[in-house]
């Protein structure tokens, strides 16, 4: 401190207290926030046209970070919870960080008992203290539920697959050991593709990287050829997967925007010679492709790996396969292009140069007012000292006794 003179002093003091206002403000607009994203869950209005969840819609629509926007919308999934805590929110005395801890590891019936303790502490105590508290088990809360018992069966494992209803639904059972090891697999192949930029993978889609790893693994290379998923075409732009039924034509345009092709000629309608397999956009524009976009297109989208290159003009219908014309698209994003979901027009040569619309012909973008009028909160309490020393151990938190 010595070296703050006395004007150094004043200037601090008038920072802290202009600070203390700012943190004030900001609580108070991020309780609108937390409100908005709860009328946003109620009335589901966030989901369509391409957008994953409500964490991609708020990012999109207020341009906040993915971590901050899972903040918000795990605030406001427990808007009720925390009573006192959302009216400090408000007022302008709790921080929304301090919030976001406490949503994320305080069961709601100890709201009451942690609100001094959260109103006291940092945001670096409360997530030192509150996740290894012992709550008491069994207060309903967000801890999640636990899996469902384990029924040891000592059998062989079991698996059923098929077409039923144009989709392929496949049933897997077998004892605990065969199933951790499929779930390990699965668990993997989704982390590769969060690793990958892909946050809301499910493990679904894990299952699917897991096929299309083992098929590219198969050795020797003519098994690999055996095994292929073939699609066949013919002149008319009908076409079908392996000798099964006929593929639905938003499939159908999706295959064929970014796959691997092997022409087939027929001679009176048998097959006599197989071509070269070619990947419908060359490997070299691919890498182009990807280079200039770096990562999915879509307005929002975090997806850097796995991408397919989707034609903004259809080849069958005289589009180009180059650069000027090829765009990246996450592989969720590409197939819920081709199911009619938004569309896609521009160039994407201008790294803003594409326009979303989503099925309504409504842009997907941030809509930015012309004016942005002052918050007209009343001004903010005062900033409670945060940040004491503390006996993290002697910390006792109660659950709120039921008087219902
Ligand atoms: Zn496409
Ligand atoms: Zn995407």
């Amino acid at each position: 401190m010595d070296s703050l003179g006395d004007a150094g002093a004043d200037a601090w003091e008038v920072a802290s207290r202009r600070a203390g206002v700012i943190a004030g403000q900001a609580a108070q607009l991020n309780a609108d926030l937390v409100d908005l994203m709860v009328e946003v869950l109620e009335t589901n209005c966030w989901s369509g046209g391409g957008i994953r969840s409500p964490e991609h819609w708020l990012q999109l629509m207020t341009a906040v970070s993915p971590s901050h926007a899972a903040d918000i919308v795990a605030v406001a999934r427990r808007k009720g919870d925390f009573p006192e805590l959302e009216a400090r929110l408000a007022r302008g005395t709790v921080s929304l960080d301090q919030l976001v801890v406490v949503a994320r590891h305080v069961p709601a019936a100890y709201a009451e008992s942690v609100t001094e303790f959260v109103q006291a502490a940092t945001v670096s105590q409360l997530r030192r203290v509150l996740p290894k508290y012992l709550f008491e088990p069994g207060t309903p809360g967000p801890v999640e539920d636990p899996p469902d018992p384990v029924v040891p069966v000592d059998d062989a494992p079991k698996l059923q697959m098929g077409l039923r209803g144009g989709r392929f639904v496949l049933r897997f059972d077998a004892n605990p050991l065969d199933g951790a090891l499929v779930e390990q697999a699965i668990r993997e192949a989704k982390d590769a593709l969060f690793t990958a930029g892909d946050p809301d993978a499910t493990l679904a889609d894990g299952m699917v990287e897991c096929a299309s790893r083992s098929l590219h693994q198969a050795a020797p290379a003519s098994r690999r050829e055996h095994y292929r998923v073939l699609v066949h075409l013919d002149a008319d732009g009908n076409g079908w997967i392996n000798k099964r039924g006929a593929l639905p034509s938003r499939l159908m345009r999706k295959l064929t925007c970014d796959g691997t092709l092997k022409p087939v000629w027929t001679k009176d309608a048998k097959p006599v010679s197989v071509g070269r397999s070619m990947r419908i956009v060359p490997e070299r524009t691919r890498r182009l492709i990807e280079d200039r976009d770096g990562g999915c297109r879509f307005p929002g989208c975090t997806v850097t790996g796995f991408l397919e290159n989707h034609h903004l003009f259809h080849w069958s219908e005289g589009g180009a396969t180059d650069i000027d014309t090829l765009i990246s698209l996450c592989s969720r994003h590409h197939r819920e292009h081709h199911q009619g979901e938004f569309s896609i027009e521009g160039d994407p040569g201008i790294p803003a140069g594409l326009r979303f619309t989503d099925r309504h012909g409504l842009p997907i973008e941030r809509d930015i007012p012309d004016e942005i009028p002052p918050p007209d909160h009343p001004p903010p309490e005062k900033q409670p000292v945060r940040g004491w020393i503390m006996e993290t151990t002697s910390i006792n938190f109660r659950p709120t006794p039921d008087t219902g």
